[in-house]
């Protein structure tokens, strides 16, 4: 057998293990220091009340033999997918039912989406970004180029962007963006849908931090673009919304106006998935209920706060950022143009602060560092103050 040699030109990433080495050595050595962590890129508070009943409930149909149920449908159960779309109507995007595919997961569809696509496609990758898009590809053997996303373009790149001899077929757009946080408003996204459009591209629009989005005037979903049905797939997910980084459920909408993409997704999940556990996708269901809403919105709003206080502590010291707001991510400019590793190490030694150094993400992320929302709201307020101490 011939192994896959595309995976020999994927780069090893060591951002998250140097770190951990970096802050146990700290730790070691420092044993009287409380580090505190704003680099963590998972939730931290509990499932909701709503979702953990829900999945009691479905817990004991399993149980009972008049109400077990086996293989589900490979799309997703009907009760969850007119849930979503129920979503979806709230932002006045109308879906059929069998556009809506559950997942137990975006990262999972975001590599599986590219079954669909041939090897000699070109691919458009912002630099920084969730360096997932960029990896599945390499595996596929796809060559990838990168659009520039910087300060100049405050990390929101535009098609003028795009360098003049890229002609792009498949175009991942992250809003709001990971690393940086930064959210596109619907008019740069629509001239996103109008060059999709006139290159025949499609764009592989990643929406799964859509929930920290609190300005009604900026689009939570693709769809809410003018012809964004015949140019785009959206993946979404419960992860951050709903805290289901464990429990594992997302959903992608794959429009039946993109020819035959719908009917080759349908052909590949039943292929190869056997969807998503029907206890996991009860729980899910209870994240669109009244309730479940009410709920996940506390705790969303309890990341916002964190991140509000980031933001404003920053803004307060003078140090250059964006992100924050609409977003659990603040990505900020090293101060005194120090590197990103550097940084990394100043803070670490002379704030016990830790966080995720931006050139891990892309060379456009050299020289920028990104904090999250994710911890306690006091480990958080402690981290500020010591900036505070540091650089105002
Ligand atoms: N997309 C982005 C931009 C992410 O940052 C993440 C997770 O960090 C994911 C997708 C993965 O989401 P999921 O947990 O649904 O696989």
């Amino acid at each position: 057998m011939n192994i896959n040699a595309n995976y020999d030109n994927l780069e090893q990433s060591y951002l998250f293990s140097t770190i951990a080495k970096k802050v146990n050595e700290y730790i070691n050595n420092n044993p009287e220091k409380k580090v505190i962590r704003l680099g963590i890129g998972d939730v931290t508070l509990p499932l909701c009340k709503t979702v953990i009943d829900a999945m009691h409930r479905a817990v004991d149909e399993m149980g009972i033999q008049s109400t077990f149920r086996g293989y589900g449908p490979e799309q997703g159960y009907d009760f969850l997918r007119e849930a979503v779309r129920g979503y979806y109507r709230k932002h006045n995007v109308d879906l059929e039912l069998d556009e809506i595919f559950i997942s137990d997961g975006a990262k999972s569809d975001l590599g599986n989406i590219l079954d669909l696509f041939a090897k000699d496609n070109v691919v458009l990758v912002p630099d920084p970004v969730y360096p997932v898009y960029v990896d599945t590809n390499i595996m596929a053997g796809r060559e990838v180029k990168f659009i520039d996303a910087n300060g100049e373009n405050e990390f929101l790149p535009g098609v003028n962007n795009i360098d003049k001899n890229i002609k792009a077929d498949i175009i991942y757009i992250c809003s709001p963006n990971n690393p940086t946080g930064a959210v596109y408003n619907k008019e740069q996204l629509k001239e996103w849908v109008d060059y999709a459009l006139a290159q025949k591209a499609v764009i592989l629009f990643d929406s799964a931090y859509e929930c920290f989005i609190s300005d009604e005037k900026l689009p939570r979903t693709i769809y809410e673009i003018e012809g964004a049905k015949d140019c785009a797939i959206e993946f979404c997910s419960l992860s951050k919304t709903a805290g289901f980084t464990g429990t594992r459920c997302g959903y992608t909408i794959v429009p039946k106006n993109l020819g035959k993409l719908n009917k080759m997704w349908v052909r590949r999940q039943t292929t190869k998935f056997n969807g998503v556990p029907y206890i996991v996708q009860r729980g899910a269901e209870a994240v669109f209920s009244e309730e479940g809403q009410k709920e996940i919105g506390e705790n969303i709003a309890y990341y916002k706060e964190n991140a509000k206080l980031i933001s404003e502590t920053l803004k307060d010291c003078g140090i250059w950022h964006v992100g924050g707001k609409h977003s659990p991510y603040i990505w900020l400019k090293c101060p005194n143009d120090m590197k990103s590793w550097e940084f990394f190490d100043y803070l670490l030694n002379n704030a016990q602060v830790v966080g995720t150094p931006g050139a891990g993400f892309g060379k456009n992320g050299e020289g920028y560092f990104r904090l999250t929302s994710f911890g306690s709201k006091e480990n958080t307020k402690e981290a500020m103050e010591r900036f505070k101490r540091l650089f105002k």
